[in-house]
């Protein structure tokens, strides 16, 4: 589906505007306890070579057998991405040399894969929605690791890798902008979590992204595209086509031509950088794996995977928007990550949505950037959030005291109750008690006592001083009433507190 007009992102050069625009193949690794057609484990970080089948190393007489799990987990991703299932697909052998590939080929699929056209909607922002297509996704075995750096003069190979299942999910050429590629894997990631298929860990690799770039004038055919291997962070994906993009208009406005060809992007130098050009590209000679019999699923199958599916990220949002009356950034903040969506729920269950919102993506977002923790850490959980939220929504605690006995919350592990107990922070909601100390304000000051009869804002300085005199702990709606009575001012006024 074409981009709107107003979605394009132009790059000024001196012969007017250019387009970039991008596709992305992602690889994503399948969560699954063993790998794709091998019994051997795929936990991360074992020792080297503790977790290799002989047929993950390409033992002579060796036969794959497939890994049901893995295959549901593509028909997961797929239903996920709105995608076509084909019930009938191929696994080819994709020949090429490389010392982490000890069968001389990898499994893949080419012709037929698992998941045809499917399609991710961008949330821009105030540039409105974005649809990317899905040209397919297809499984796939990962390569082994060479180690260079165990040896002065020997390279070693790990073969832990070799074997695990990727999913590679190629995206068709609709993003324009680096904001927009970067948004797409961001939300790729959030509905594969959501889904369970792939951790989408990019420090450790669990989820990388070859990204393509061209750019052309406006309404032209596509451009020559380069493509950057193997990019594994959000941000190094963005600058890698800013730089990328800016090179081809660079060259092309000198008179030049753009080589299609393979580049690395080095994040320390900020640039992308030649790796092999299509003359040097592989010839794969595909051809179907005669070990493996067409892939057979039935439609049954594909049904019971449906329904299982959990809420994405798209229809919590909705639901969010609808039933809760979360404002649509709100929302959208709080259902990109699936632990944060349920904190939430968890959270707003019986109290304010919106005051449950305000407190995760103000006050405990503020603490978990500052402890540097996911909120599956949190030291504050759900339960305990909610109980503070509670004594304020009782008038027990007032907002401002609120904030300080989360500090202290997160600080100690202490329960609201307990620490607003022991450090005598009830709110004072007590009439007589705040009546008492509005009567000495007034007392005190007779110009501003003269002054609030025809200036009423100047209200909020005596809501001010009562306030200070009882040490912040006066109910300030009650303090407001008192002040408005005693000084006959009406409730229709605005008021500053
Ligand atoms: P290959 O497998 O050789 O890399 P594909 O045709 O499968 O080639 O395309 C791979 C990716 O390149 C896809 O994500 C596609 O959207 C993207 N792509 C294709 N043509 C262009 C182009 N002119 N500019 C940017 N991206 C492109
Ligand atoms: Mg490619």
């Amino acid at each position: 589906m074409p981009n709107d007009a107003r979605t394009s992102h132009l790059i000024e050069g001196d012969t007017g505007s250019w387009e970039i625009v991008i596709g992305l193949e992602v690889h994503a690794q399948v969560v699954s306890k063993s790998k794709l057609f091998s019994g051997a484990s795929t936990e991360f970080g074992g020792s080297p070579n503790a977790q290799v089948s002989l047929v993950d190393a390409a033992m002579p007489g060796m036969l794959p057998v497939i890994n049901r799990e893995c295959v549901e987990q593509a028909v997961r991703t797929g239903l996920g991405l709105n995608a076509q299932i084909n019930l009938v697909s191929v696994f080819d052998r994709k020949n090429y040399f490389y010392p982490d590939l000890p069968q001389g080929y990898q499994i893949s699929q080419f012709t037929k894969p698992i998941v045809g056209e499917g399609e991710i909607v961008l949330d821009m922002g105030e540039e409105g929605e974005v649809s990317v297509g899905i040209e397919r996704l297809h499984l796939e075995q990962d390569a082994g690791k060479s180690l260079h750096d165990q040896h002065p003069d020997h390279s070693y190979v790990d073969l832990n890798r070799s074997g695990i299942a990727l999913m590679e999910i190629v995206s068709k050429p609709d993003l324009r902008s680096a904001e927009q590629a970067k948004v797409y894997v961001a939300k790729l990631r959030t509905i594969l979590r959501y889904l369970g298929t792939c951790d989408g860990n990019m420090e450790e690799g669990s989820l990388r992204a070859d990204v393509n770039v061209s750019v052309r004038k406006p309404g032209d055919e596509l451009g020559t595209r380069c493509e950057i291997k193997n990019v594994n962070s959000i941000r190094f994906i963005g600058e890698a086509v800013d730089y990328e993009a800016a090179r081809q208009v660079e060259i092309l406005e000198d008179g030049g031509e753009i080589i299609q060809e393979t580049r690395l992007f080095d994040p320390d130098a900020g640039e992308t950088r030649s790796m092999r050009s299509k003359e040097e590209a592989h010839d794969y000679r595909y051809f179907p794996d005669p070990d493996l019999l067409p892939l057979e699923l039935s439609q049954d199958d594909v049904e019971r995977i449906k329904a299982e599916l959990p809420e994405l990220p798209d229809a919590r949002k909705a639901r969010f928007m609808r039933e809760l009356a979360l404002e649509h950034d709100v929302a959208e903040r709080l259902v990109a990550d699936r632990d944060v969506a349920e904190y939430f729920e968890a959270l707003a269950r019986g109290r304010d949505a919106n005051l449950a919102a305000n407190w995760i993506t103000g006050e405990l977002f503020g603490a978990l950037n500052k402890l540097d923790l996911t909120i599956d850490r949190s030291p504050v959980d759900a339960n305990q959030l909610g109980a503070l939220l509670d004594l304020m929504d009782d008038g027990a605690v007032s907002g401002r005291t609120a904030k300080d006995v989360f500090e202290t919350m997160l600080a100690t592990g202490q329960p609201a109750g307990e620490i607003v107990a022991a450090q005598g922070l009830e709110q004072v909601s007590d009439t007589g008690a705040i009546e008492q100390v509005v009567d000495e304000v007034i007392a005190a000051n007779p110009d501003q006592v003269e002054q609030v009869k025809s200036k009423p804002k100047t209200l909020g300085w005596f809501v001010g001083q009562v306030m200070q005199k009882t040490g912040g702990k006066a109910n300030p709606q009650t303090v407001n009433d008192i002040l408005r009575r005693k000084l006959e001012i009406g409730d229709d006024q605005d008021q500053d507190s």
